[in-house]
């Protein structure tokens, strides 16, 4: 056992002001992930800042229509929220695709967003990994790497992003509010997890001594109806081999707004912005919905095991293309 402090902030300026400076630091949200990484001594923090008392626990209404979701709301709540069940549905949705019921009463929305890659070397201190000690190597590239990048990965680098929130969040144009020693500032959910490039030990833009505040939503466009479909090896407590988050917006069988979003293919969640270009004032048509697949899907560059995700992405956004379109054709 490792020794470390813990401090339990009642403020998010004491909790700032409390890991300024300290990069041994960490924020402890729910900890069903941090907590898992210091038994297996991936994460060794000098001091824990405990954030689950701060007054980040409330989901409200915006005057724009839109909503801001605390870092500190948990999963379920989160999922179970009415505005977001009518309004985001592919945010409840990916949501209860994640994890399990226990681990979602736990889990906040801020730690389920800076959640660490479940990349199997990165978990085993007796292995060397680029993104756990930078420098040692990628022993996934040529290994065990089934379940990781088929998009945008680097020689550094192949692990995935495993959050289900994320896609969806990226698919709705959510920002998230951070707060850290120098103020506050937003960034983009599509900006805010990274590639790996040659600093796969950064897993996304936060900066040190940051604290996710809140996500913010922008109001649901009107008519678009959005949906979350993940394929895993089993029907829980399973990471996505490949997730759809879709927005579709169709109108006298012509794709208006269409926003689409991969998860388990890449170090971030993956906007699929050439997929989108092919459905704007398309046909809402499933040979339509194929196209636009196949030009996002064409950047892939599959490792020697994983190549069946491209497909398997394929297919999961035709489908659910398919459905979004044409709720009674739905498969
Ligand atoms: C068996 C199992 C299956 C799972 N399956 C899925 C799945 O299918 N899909 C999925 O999406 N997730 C899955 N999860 C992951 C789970 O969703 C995450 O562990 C959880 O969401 C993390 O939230 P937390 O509040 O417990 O984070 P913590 O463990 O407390 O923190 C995670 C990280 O975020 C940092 N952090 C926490 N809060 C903040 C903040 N406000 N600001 C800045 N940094 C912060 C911490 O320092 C830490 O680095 C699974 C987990 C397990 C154990
Ligand atoms: S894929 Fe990334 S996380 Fe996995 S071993 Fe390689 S560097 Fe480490």
């Amino acid at each position: 056992m490792k020794p470390f402090g813990y401090l339990r902030a009642t403020s998010v300026e004491e909790a700032v002001r409390a890991a300024a400076g300290r990069p041994g630091a960490r924020f402890l949200g729910g900890g069903t992930n941090l907590v898992d990484l210091m038994k297996l001594g991936v994460e060794t923090p000098r001091l824990l800042i405990d954030v689950t008392r701060l007054p980040l626990a409330d989901i409200e209404e915006l005057p724009d229509g839109g909503l801001r979701i605390g870092a500190m709301v948990r999963n379920s709540d989160l999922a179970a929220a009415v505005p977001v069940r009518e309004r985001y549905p592919v945010l409840s949705q990916a949501l209860l695709a994640g994890a399990s019921g226990q681990l979602r009463n736990t889990a906040t929305t801020g730690g389920n967003l800076l959640q660490r890659t479940r990349c199997l070397y990165f978990q085993d201190t007796s292995k060397p990994c680029n993104k756990r000690s930078p420098g040692t190597g990628c022993p996934a590239r040529d290994g065990v790497h089934r379940d990781l990048a088929v998009l945008g990965h680097s020689a550094h680098c192949v692990a995935t992003q495993p959050s289900d929130l994320a896609v969806a969040l990226a698919a709705l144009d959510a920002e998230v509010q951070l707060h850290g020693p120098d103020g506050e500032r937003t960034v983009a959910m599509t900006d805010f997890h990274r590639l790996p490039g040659d600093r796969p030990e950064q897993d996304t833009e936060i900066r040190p001594g940051e604290l996710l505040t809140a996500v913010r939503l922008p109001p649901a466009a009107p008519g678009a109806r959005s949906h979350y479909r993940k394929a895993r090896d089993r029907a829980s407590f399973a990471f996505a081999l490949a997730s759809v988050a879709a927005v579709l917006e169709v109108q006298d069988g012509v794709v208006g707004r269409a926003a689409l979003a991969f998860g388990g293919l890449a170090h971030r969640p993956w906007r699929a912005r050439a997929a989108e270009e092919v459905l704007h004032g398309a046909p809402a048509t499933e040979d339509t919905f194929a196209r636009a697949a196949d030009a996002e899907l064409a950047a892939a560059r599959p490792l020697r095991d994983n190549a069946f995700k491209v497909e398997l992405a394929r297919n999961l956004a035709v489908s659910v293309l398919t459905g979004l379109a044409d709720p009674a054709a739905a498969r």
